[in-house]
């Protein structure tokens, strides 16, 4: 019996290997081990501290009342109150919102942020909704949700399927239903628009952090951005905008995929006309810049990075195996099946992993809810500086760690997040 079974063998639950949540926390966990982390620690951080299921009615366009499940699952706040994404989609169900929670507490600690994690979500297809039913469906997920959100105890922010709008929906329900956090009840998401309370550079933020950490790993296999080849499955707020700003860099993307089909083109898509586009249609299919292809040849494309920014767990041995690059960059979290991750390392493939490279999002979330508690606006340059800052020192860390424990820099990145969680557990004690 392997570490993590043991962990769960005493939590009371058989590991599953088919489950996204065990993957999670073995991958948690076997960096633990490295690090000696203390079995007590270990035990903490397997399981969420809270689970929030709520059921509430919302009112359709048609008259007809339709019953929704909202999740919120709070992780750690061992470092600080509980920050993480709201997610309205489909696919989204417990085991589900319990890894990306723990991932959050990994990417807080992981930029030393005063920040623990969580994540929300709803089970439902937003694209199927009017305006009015989303906001009506907010409002009832945010009232359902009482005081287990604030902002000094847990605040929600974008994730897929939600946006700036969702956010303001839900700060203005949060406001009106007790009418003395009008102050600093705006706090309570982030990711909010700029007009209310919104930071410059928030949309971008995801992007603009995995470009800072593409830049200082690149020259470690000797490669930089300038005339780099990528392509990018998943063009919505995180693809969109690395496609934009690599591009800016000197990088050239010539293929794009999403949940509309796959594009190519081997002189480069002009990544702000594709943004645009996808914007008015919903989608990538149809784009004039580009020659419409199968899945098949968008996995097999030579390309130097491939950045997977769709959903998690897209990437599985089947695609794996296609796959032609040399730097794998997960831009979305956890995009890669361990199975692939295995077969994708023994391909000479370098990863970049998500917790890293994805966590501009959540440290300009960070600034935003630092905005608002000073109400203080900074300017882009401020914001992008101190981004740009935090991402390096986190990146230097992850490849010092890796280079002492000569392991892979999704291990060095976990074992740098845990390494700080475990200091604070030593000095702060566990209650009472
Ligand atoms: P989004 O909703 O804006 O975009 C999701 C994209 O995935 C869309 O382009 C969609 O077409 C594509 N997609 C969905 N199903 C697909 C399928 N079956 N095949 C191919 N493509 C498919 O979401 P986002 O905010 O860009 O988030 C993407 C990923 O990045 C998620 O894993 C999210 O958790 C992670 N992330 C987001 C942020 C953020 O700030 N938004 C921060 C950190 C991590």
């Amino acid at each position: 019996m392997n570490n993590t079974e043991s962990v769960f063998k005493e939590l009371g639950f058989t590991y599953n290997k088919d489950n996204l949540y065990f993957h999670t926390i073995d991958t948690m966990l076997n960096a633990a081990e490295k690090l000696s982390i203390p079995k007590r620690l270990q035990l903490i951080l397997a399981q969420p501290k809270n689970e929030l299921i709520v059921h509430f009615p919302v009112r359709m366009d048609d008259g007809n009342f339709k019953l929704f499940k909202g999740y919120r699952v709070q992780h750690n706040n061992v470092l600080g109150p509980y920050k993480g994404g709201l997610r309205f989609d489909n696919t989204v169900h417990l085991d589900h919102i319990k890894s990306l929670a723990a991932i959050m507490t990994i990417k807080c600690a992981l930029l030393e942020l005063p920040l623990g994690g969580a994540k929300g979500g709803v089970q439902m297809d937003p694209r199927t909704f009017s305006a009015d039913e989303l906001m009506r469906l907010t409002r009832r997920y945010t009232s359902a949700m009482g005081n287990n959100i604030g902002p000094d105890y847990d605040m929600p922010a974008p994730d897929v399927g939600t946006n700036s709008q969702i956010m303001a929906w839900i700060a203005d329900t949060y406001i009106n239903l007790d009418n003395r956090k009008s102050v600093g009840g705006i706090g309570v998401v982030t990711g909010k628009p700029l007009c209310y309370g919104g930071s410059h550079g928030r949309e971008k933020a995801t992007g603009q952090g995995l470009v800072y950490v593409v830049e200082e790993l690149l020259p470690e296999k000797s490669m930089s951005l300038e005339n780099c080849r990528f392509s990018l499955v998943g063009y919505g707020n995180v693809g969109s905008w690395v496609g934009r700003l690599l591009c800016e860099k000197g990088a050239c993307m010539i293929a794009v995929g999403d949940h509309t089909g796959f594009v190519k083109n081997e002189h480069g898509i002009n990544p702000f006309e594709l943004a645009r586009y996808v914007e008015q249609q919903g989608g990538v299919a149809g784009f004039s810049g580009a020659d419409k292809i199968s899945e098949e040849h968008f996995y097999k494309t030579e390309v130097e990075l491939f950045i997977p920014a769709a959903l998690e767990q897209m990437i599985d041995v089947k695609k794996a195996k296609m796959i032609n690059c040399k730097v794998l960059v997960e831009a979305a979290n956890m995009p890669v099946t361990p199975e692939a991750d295995q077969l994708l390392t023994s391909k000479g493939v370098e990863i970049f992993p998500a917790v890293l490279c994805n966590a501009g999002g959540v440290t300009v979330s960070y600034f935003e809810w630092k905005q608002n508690r000073q109400a203080e606006t900074w300017e882009l340059d401020v914001v992008d500086k101190k981004l740009k800052r935090l991402m390096n020192k986190a990146t230097h860390r992850v490849k010092r760690m890796s280079q002492e424990l000569k392991c892979d820099l999704r291990t060095a990145a976990y074992c740098v997040a845990l390494k700080h969680i475990d200091e604070v557990y030593e000095i702060r004690g566990i209650f009472p």
